[in-house]
């Protein structure tokens, strides 16, 4: 290939197809085959003519050559037939004379190879050549000799091998009759064929320097030839076929052209001789004959060749000269066509054929520059606007090669142009599950030029580069364009459309949701009071398919009378721009319902009320609810307000939520009037600050009971108050119900009763009532005997740190263990008493000395201290004690208790957990 492509390129290097080449080519092709078959043809009447010349000529020597060796045999024979007459007479019995005979011819010797003589018996009795001399030869088998014999006449042999010189001879024979006419002799004349002396002449015949002569006999039989093994030979000894063989052999005498046996043209002549009728032939070989000939043809093809070139050159320069206008023509056009130059370039001012095509051509060009101008201009804008185009442009092959991408495209699909230009569609942008139906709408679309896609427009799916699928809005055009068909596509990415129209059509469903869950009747109403949107409720409250009112008015629905008296008026205040709320009972489609509707004006940006907005509810039940409560109410308060108790209810505030009439009756307060107020503002600060604690406690989710001693109407009662908290279900405290029982007559009862008892009720020892007495009778005991007594005055120590920290039920606790404490450590005739609180008191009747009185003391300091087993666990509590003696002097009750009182101080003021001595006063 690339040797070929070599040539090619040479050929096209060497012989432009230029129509000057072209042209003159034909030139020197015709100048060159003019010459050539003129002088060929010319050569080829004279090699014709030349041929019978040459062949004439050859003959003409031939026959020369045959009339020689004619003449050579004839003189031969002559010489021989001489011969006997130089034997004496008589002679012919006498062989030895024969050998004279032959000896005394000289000239015989030098026309034959050897001369013998031969008797009638076929002995050899003579022979010119001594060295031959063989007598035991015997020439009676030879055909030559026994036919000489007979005939008695000489004759010319066939060719044959001498048996004497072992060389190939022929032989003439002469007979030498006796007197009787028989032969008594013969005599043998034979010629060598090797030797030349007999043909050389002929040879000098030989026609040029390759031809040659030759002599066969009759039969062929070689007899003279070049190449001497093939003498005594057939001429066809040699395998193969001489045309001009078998006609010599025939008989035919002249010149022919043939073929010899190796294939080679020769020009053949054949002469055949007068005396024996063997043929003289000759051989010129046609290469030779015509060699002058074949150098004058060679000779003439340079000649015309060099004729046609220089014909050529000079056509070239003739019509280089004729063709000039037209190559200036054609380069023109080619700087034109390359923009290289102006079609002014093209004018050309002549009046012949060139001028009128330069004319046309310059009148074409111009129209086609203006048509191509005008098609650049609108491509260039074209373009333009398909580069800036909002959506993306691609156009395609009808295979689906994009052609054009433009930059919308590359925002949109991620490849830039060079990118993209070149590459299939299918590859960039066809998601993989759609590739399949593109390529086959592509093939339909080569095939056909059309499809159901094309000038349509259409929402599908397009890849980009990153592999996201967006979706497109697609519309394809074709265009034909020479063969082709071309597929243009504008693509617009509408991801962010269809995302809003998914969420515009989700919050629709959204809104249908829950428009369609509300328990209440949810419509849009127009301007013309069409329904534009209902909800399901209206087909649960009313039984109306709310599918089935959408486009039909109010009235329409309802009917006018109910429109009329029912919505006329809101629904004229709405489309006013009002939002309308109302709560009206009525009877719609037969239900007897308690309807709360809102009206809310749809107002656009320009303040025009399009429609509105309707919800109702059916609030019937909770309207039913409402009554049924307020009754429920009412007989509450009727029985509250009976009842001889204070019944109030405090919020988180503290303030008054509800008072019951006896507000009224023992506080001459109006409950209503003081609703709302706090607790402290309407019993004052005094009590509050009383009641505050257990408030406190109820608050925090205790049930808290409480005395309250307080002022009503001038007189002092007592009021039994219990808080209990209102706990909500989470355990906080909303609020604190108050109940007070007047419990003054109860109280009065109950003192009265404590009045009159002698035991203290909390720790069951004496009271202050049974201690007065027993302190009278004590010391009256005293005086009478003069015997000597102690009282001792304790009080617990902290006692108030108990009763805060563990509370007031513990510390009666505490005081009834310790009052048992007591009573265990004296002796049986003491008494313990309880005096108020903490205070306690006991009586030692029966002292002997002070001193014992300090060593009870003591005892009893002591005997607190000790652990007290109390339901809670184990408690260590001090006292303190003051002591006073007392020995019966005049001294009263109230000064003795004073003292030991006055004791119990000093103690306390000691440090405590200890005791005083107060000794009597004087
Ligand atoms: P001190 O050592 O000075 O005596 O201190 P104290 O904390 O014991 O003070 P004081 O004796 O003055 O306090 C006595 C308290 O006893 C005052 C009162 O609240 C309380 N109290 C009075 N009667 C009773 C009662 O019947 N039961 C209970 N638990 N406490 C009472
Ligand atoms: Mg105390």
């Amino acid at each position: 290939m690339p040797v070929e492509g070599f040539f090619s390129r040479l050929a096209a290097r060497l012989f432009p197809l230029t129509l000057k080449a072209r042209m003159a080519s034909v030139v020197i092709l015709l100048v060159l085959g003019a010459t050539s078959i003129v002088t060929l043809g010319a050569l080829l009447l004279a090699e014709r003519d030349m041929k019978s010349v040459i062949g004439s000529q050859q003959f003409s020597v031939l026959s020369t050559a045959a009339a020689y060796v004619d003449e050579q045999l004839d003189n031969k024979r002559a010489i021989l037939a001489t011969l006997p007459e130089g034997l004496p007479p008589g002679a012919h019995a006498e062989p030895g004379a024969m050998q004279k005979l032959l000896e005394s011819r000289p000239i015989a010797r030098g026309e034959f190879f050897n001369i013998v003589v031969f008797d009638r018996s076929g002995t050899l009795v003579a022979t010119l050549r001594p060295d031959f001399n063989e007598s035991r030869f015997t020439a009676n088998t030879q055909p030559y000799f026994e036919r000489t014999v007979n005939t008695r006449k000489g004759l010319i042999s066939e060719p044959f091998l001498s048996r004497l010189s072992g060389r190939p001879v022929v032989v003439l024979t002469q007979p030498v009759l006796d007197k009787n006419n028989d032969v008594a002799f013969v005599i043998v004349g034979s010629i060598d064929l090797q030797k030349s002396d007999f043909f050389g002449p002929i040879n000098a015949l030989k026609p040029g320097k390759t031809g040659f002569m030759f002599i066969m006999t009759t039969d062929g039989i070689l007899i003279h030839h070049p190449t001497q093994s093939r003498l005594l030979q057939h001429i066809n000894a040699r395998p193969g076929y001489n045309r001009a063989t078998e006609m010599a052999l025939a008989g035919f005498e002249g010149w022919t052209e043939a073929k010899n046996k190796d294939g080679q043209e020769g020009i053949y002549a054949y002469k055949r001789l007068r005396s024996t009728g063997w043929i003289v032939g000759a051989r010129y070989p046609t290469a030779e004959a015509f060699e002058p000939l074949a150098n004058l043809r060679h000779r003439a093809i340079i000649a015309a060749s060099v004729f046609a070139a220089v014909a050529g050159l000079l056509s070239w320069f003739a019509i280089s000269r004729l063709l000039s206008p037209l190559q200036r023509l054609r380069t023109g056009l080619s700087k034109v066509r390359q923009d290289d130059a102006d079609i002014a370039l093209l004018r050309m001012k002549r009046k012949d054929e060139i001028g009128d095509l330069a004319h046309a051509v310059y009148s074409l060009t111009a129209e086609r520059e203006q048509a191509l101008n005008l098609a650049r201009d609108n491509e260039t804008l074209v373009r333009n606007i398909l580069q800036h185009a909002p959506d993306a442009f691609i156009s395609s092959d009808q295979d689906g090669r994009i052609i054009e991408w433009n930059a919308q495209a590359e925002r949109t699909f991620g490849w830039s142009r060079d990118e993209a230009v070149g590459r299939t569609i299918a590859e960039l942008i066809i998601p993989h599950g759609m590739r399949n139906a593109h390529t086959a709408g592509m093939q339909r679309f080569a095939a056909t030029g059309g499809g159901p896609m094309i000038n349509t427009r259409v929402r599908v799916h397009a890849l980009r580069r990153d592999g996201r699928e967006i979706p497109v809005e697609l519309s394809i055009g074709a265009l034909r364009h020479g063969d082709n068909n071309m597929a243009t596509a504008f693509l617009h990415d509408v991801s962010e459309r269809v995302a809003f129209e998914e969420k515009i059509a989700a919050g629709e469903r959204r809104a249908r949701m829950i428009a369609d869950s509300m328990p209440a009747l949810v419509a849009y109403i127009d301007r013309d009071l069409r329904y534009q949107f209902t909800n399901d409720h209206y087909q649960y409250l009313l039984g109306i398919d709310p599918r089935s009112m959408i486009g039909k008015t109010v009235p329409e629905v309802f009917g006018a009378e109910l429109y009329h008296r029912l919505w006329a008026e809101h629904v004229k205040k709405v489309l006013n721009g009002e939002r309308v709320h109302a709560e009206r009972f009525s009877t719609e489609l037969g239900q007897a319902l308690h309807m709360m509707v809102d009206l809310v004006p749809d107002t656009g940006e320009d303040g025009a009320v399009a429609g509105f907005y309707l919800m109702a509810m059916d609030i019937t039940k909770r309207k039913e609810a409402e009554l049924t409560q307020a009754a429920s109410e009412k007989r509450l308060r009727l029985i509250t307000d009976n009842l001889p108790v204070l019944i109030s209810y405090l919020d988180h505030e503290r303030k008054l939520r509800f008072g019951n009439a006896t507000y009224q009756r023992w506080m001459h307060i109006d409950p209503q009037a003081v609703l709302g107020q706090h607790l402290a503002d309407i019993i004052g600060t005094h009590q509050y600050s009383k009641c505050e604690p257990f408030l406190a406690r109820a608050y925090r989710g205790e049930v808290v009971s409480f005395e309250l001693r307080t002022l009503l109407h001038g007189d002092v009662r007592t009021l039994d108050t219990t808080f209990v908290p209102d706990l909500q279900p989470d355990g906080s405290v909303a609020g604190v119900y108050a109940l007070s029982h007047d419990m003054t007559r109860v109280k009065a009862v109950e003192e009265q009763l404590i009045e009159l008892a002698r035991i203290d009720t909390l720790t069951g020892i004496a009271n202050r009532r049974k201690f007065d007495e027993v302190l009278w009778q004590a010391m009256e005991r005293c005086r009478r005997q003069r015997s000597t007594m102690a009282l001792a005055y304790l009080d617990i120590d902290n006692f108030k740190t108990i009763n805060d920290t563990l509370g007031h039920g513990a510390g009666d606790e505490v005081l009834k263990a310790f009052a048992g404490r007591l009573q265990r450590t004296v002796r049986a005739i003491d008494t313990v008493a309880r005096l108020a609180g903490d205070e306690f008191v006991i009586v030692f009747e029966n002292i002997s000395h002070p001193a014992e009185a300090a060593a009870l003391a003591a005892k009893v300091v002591g005997a607190v201290r000790e652990a007290l087993a109390l339901p809670g666990g184990a408690m260590h509590i001090t006292t303190s004690l003051g002591i006073a003696c007392y020995s019966g002097s005049k001294e009263s009750q109230q000064e003795l208790i004073a003292r030991a009182d006055r004791a119990l101080y000093a103690a306390k003021r000691k440090g405590r957990d200890c005791y005083q001595m107060e000794t009597q006063s004087v």
